[in-house]
């Protein structure tokens, strides 16, 4: 296996996969409309010789000119306001942009890995949430073009597995953070961050008792590359992220005392469809991959404070 392209490099994990990639020495093609992506996150990978990026939208042509031995399809805004502010675009990156990518997959022979999301579960109604369970989501609600989308998405790289017997496998993504976010991302964990630093209130939503699982970022890019490498998972759907639970409310306390700040909390309304709890169950991973995350919540939070202190301060 030599070259890989990466869709959505420029996001959030995005560029952290082709770091990644790029690292372990594979060619690493990656492409990005910058919808929600941003360039300064490949500054410091542009000096590699085995990176290339070219600016191109997933839902466009993809004869790129590349026989790729691996395609991973992450390009997707990710965020909640991001589903409000970029509704279509998150539904055609999903629809048109599987389509598109998966067929080059089929065309070229390449190993496809589909970057899916513990947001198929929506609200869930057991606990945690294992790869058996089929979800209770609202097809119609803010978060549906994305819940939606990513439930299609699966359907067509499952379609493909058994009907074209392309090489597929499914992450399922639960929520992730660390440097590389945008500071005005919208989600848990950059936001209080920077309201932390910037001495603002912290804003919770509801009254923050539901729950959130948070993975470190290099936890979750080690288990997509495990996904993406090994050679006996072929059509495997599994979750990956950190079943470590907590509740916002404590998220925010834990924040204001890391950043040293002087901040308050404010309640203001919850979001639509907000899902009450969620925690990965990663029985699968561990039993087909032997993965585990590392990176304990205190640890990555210091990280992406440091990260975030350095942005706004430099
Ligand atoms: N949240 C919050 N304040 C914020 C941003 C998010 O209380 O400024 C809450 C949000 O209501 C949700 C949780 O934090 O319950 C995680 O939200 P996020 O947008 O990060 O991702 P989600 O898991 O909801 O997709």
């Amino acid at each position: 296996m030599n070259n890989v392209l990466i869709t959505g490099a420029a996001g959030f994990i995005g560029s952290h996969l082709c770091e990644k990639f790029i690292r372990e020495d594979f060619e690493v093609y990656g492409i990005d409309n910058f919808v929600s992506g941003n360039l300064k996150n490949l500054d410091k990978l542009k000096d590699f010789d085995n990176f290339h990026f070219k600016k191109h939208d997933v839902i466009d042509d993809l004869n790129l000119g590349i026989e790729f031995d691996l395609i991973l399809h992450f390009a997707c805004p990710a965020s909640p306001e991001d589903f409000l502010n970029f509704p279509l675009e998150t539904l055609k990156a999903n629809s048109i942009g599987t389509f598109k990518t998966i067929e080059l997959a089929e065309s070229m022979g390449s190993r496809y890995v589909f970057a899916s999301t513990s947001e198929i579960y929506g609200d869930p109604l057991i606990h945690p949430q294992n790869e058996n369970y089929w979800g209770n989501v609202n097809p119609i609600g803010s978060r549906s073009v994305y819940n939606e989308a990513k439930r299609f998405s699966e359907a067509v790289t499952i379609a493909y597995y058994q009907k074209k017997s392309v090489d597929v496998r499914i992450p399922r993504i639960f929520n992730t953070y660390g440097p590389n976010m945008r500071v005005n991302d919208g989600r848990i964990i950059p936001n209080f961050i920077i309201q932390a630093l910037n001495e603002e209130s912290l804003t919770v939503y509801g009254n923050g008792s539901q729950t959130r699982s948070l993975c470190y970022i290099d936890d979750l890019v080690k288990g997509i590359f495990m996904m993406s490498m090994n050679d006996n998972i072929s059509g495997e759907i599994l979750n990956i992220g950190n079943p470590e639970e907590y509740t916002v409310i404590d998220i925010a306390r834990n924040i204001i005392k890391r950043t040293g700040s002087n901040s308050d909390i404010i309640f203001k309304n919850l979001p639509e469809d907000d899902p009450k709890r969620r925690c990965p169950d990663i029985t699968k991973a561990e039993k087909f991959l032997n993965y585990s995350p590392r990176i304990m919540l205190d640890q990555g939070l210091d990280h992406t404070i440091e990260f975030f202190r350095s942005k706004l301060f430099d």
